[in-house]
């Protein structure tokens, strides 16, 4: 989900309170804070549901707009050259060189649309998507 904060709420140690008070998970996937301003997070939260509904719940008392979304990476495969750069920053392991063929492998339910093989390919075969849950 993207959580967008007011300017009043982005000195507040949010991601703190949601973890030591409400005992869910959170995996910050990018972040865009200025002091002063709007600032946007996008996170993935899990845990047991009642945490996670009463975080929601304290997230909203706190005037954080949430918006659930799916973000997704859209590869163009058919222009690579298996140079392997996007393979070697993917640590989730979504893209990974085939040893045997030496050509690159895509598995997408494995991606965590951490963007980092958007600035590692030379190519620039990937892009974000973006899609409401
Ligand atoms: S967005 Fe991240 S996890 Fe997904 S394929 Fe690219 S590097 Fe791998
Ligand atoms: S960095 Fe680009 S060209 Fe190189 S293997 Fe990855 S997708 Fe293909």
């Amino acid at each position: 989900m993207v959580l967008t904060f007011p300017a009043e709420a982005i000195d507040e140690p949010i991601t703190y309170t949601l973890i030591k008070e409400y005992d869910v998970m959170i995996n910050i996937l990018n972040a865009d804070i200025t002091h002063g301003r709007e600032g946007n997070l996008l996170i993935e939260m899990s845990g047991e549901e009642t945490n996670v509904r009463e975080a929601l719940v304290y997230l909203d008392n706190k005037q954080i707009q949430i918006s659930p979304v799916i973000k997704t990476i859209l590869f163009r495969e058919s222009r690579c050259i298996h140079c392997g750069a996007c393979a070697s920053v993917c640590f989730s392991g979504a893209l990974d060189m085939d040893t045997a063929t030496r050509e690159l492998k895509f598995s997408p339910e494995r991606c965590i649309a951490c963007e980092l093989c958007i600035k590692a390919c030379p190519l620039q075969l990937f892009e974000l998507n973006f899609g409401v849950n």
